[in-house]
């Protein structure tokens, strides 16, 4: 097990209730909570949540958020988050965010997504062409008709970013899998194929991105949830706050506490909290964190089976953190194991 971030507890600060007695003897410190299906569903504040983070926090532990909507800037939904009463603890990552380190200096990217994705990749220096101004300039131009001028257009990007898509068009996939096919690289925020919103399920980012790979026989290399570019940006809000309120040499500071990578959680003990086994989960046993599933999201009862550990089922977050888990601590009942009653 990965050295706790904080490695002397106050005591004093320590709260009575069964849920905080379970969080410490799981050694958690170290809070990732999705949002979506957490934090609020289709718009609504999921009731019991903000309060549920607020005593997170005010019992000294480290909460992160992350998402893999990469239409809504991480600053926004901090502001979104503090208007539910939600201090938002090291901040709101982005899978837009993850997908912005997977860009270099002066690369030239093709971009279907949202205006958003195009700014974190501009930010990060990359010379982004969305792919809606591409196809308008041929429509003008009647180039459509010139296969010359087709591929012309679409060459020399180093990179197609795919995220989000609300205005996905033929012509849109026609031109990033014609970059694809001249050597640009393929990313995706993630390949989350539904999220919910007005009260159903949408396509996801996933949707599209199964349209490019299979007519181009690419995967993608995918930026967000349960991806390595988002446990890294997750290990690096974390691990840097560590370095910041600590510093070398307070006490109880160690180097590993500082170093991402010095362990299965970079140096962290935490747990990721979601509504999804194939995202939060996974992203969960990417970081080395325990995994909490929620149903108050896209995942409506307890699995029968998952093919990543699930080490808590509660209803929602506030039952999470106040110990009332369904079905009691699968933690430790191991990953997968099989009959185990009530294991997933
Ligand atoms: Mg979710």
């Amino acid at each position: 097990m990965a050295a706790p971030l904080r490695p002397t507890r106050d005591p004093g600060a320590v709260g009575s209730g069964r849920g905080w007695l379970l969080w410490e003897s799981w050694g958690v410190s170290d809070w990732v909570v999705d949002l979506d299906g957490v934090m609020w569903r289709g718009g609504q504040d999921i009731p019991g949540s903000p309060s549920a983070v607020s005593e997170l926090l005010d019992r000294g532990e480290h909460v992160v958020f992350c998402t893999n909507n990469s239409t809504v800037p991480g600053h926004r939904r901090e502001a979104e988050l503090r208007s539910a009463g939600v201090t938002p603890g090291f901040g709101v990552i982005t899978s837009a965010d993850a997908a912005a380190t997977l860009v270099e200096r002066d690369q030239r990217v093709l971009l279907l997504g949202s205006a958003q994705l195009g700014d974190q990749l501009r930010a990060a220096g990359a010379v982004v062409t969305p792919v809606t101004e591409l196809a308008d300039q041929l429509g003008a131009s009647g180039g459509w008709d010139d296969p010359t001028e087709v591929l012309g257009a679409t060459s020399g990007f180093a990179a197609v970013v795919l995220g989000l898509a609300r205005g996905v068009r033929y012509e849109h996939l026609d031109l990033v899998c014609s970059a694809i096919h001249q050597g640009a690289r393929f990313l995706a925020t993630n390949t989350d194929a539904t999220f919910p919103a007005s009260g159903r399920l949408q396509p996801g980012t996933g949707a599209i991105v199964a349209a490019v790979e299979a007519a181009t026989s690419t995967p993608p290399t995918v930026a967000g949830k349960p991806n390595a570019p988002m446990a890294e940006a997750i290990r690096r809000a974390m691990v840097g706050d560590a370095r910041a309120s600590a510093g070398v040499g307070a006490p109880g500071f160690t180097p590993e506490h500082g170093t991402a990578g010095a362990s299965a959680g970079g140096g962290l003990c935490g747990v990721v909290v979601g509504d999804r086994v194939d995202t939060d989960g996974r992203l969960a046993h990417e970081l080395g964190f325990e995994f909490a599933l929620v149903l108050s999201g896209v995942t409506g009862e307890v699995p029968s089976a998952a093919d990543v550990p699930v080490h808590a089922v509660a209803t929602d977050l506030a039952s999470l953190v106040a110990g009332d888990l369904l079905g009691g601590s699968l933690r430790a009942l191991g990953p997968g194991t099989p009959g185990a009653p009530g294991a997933v």
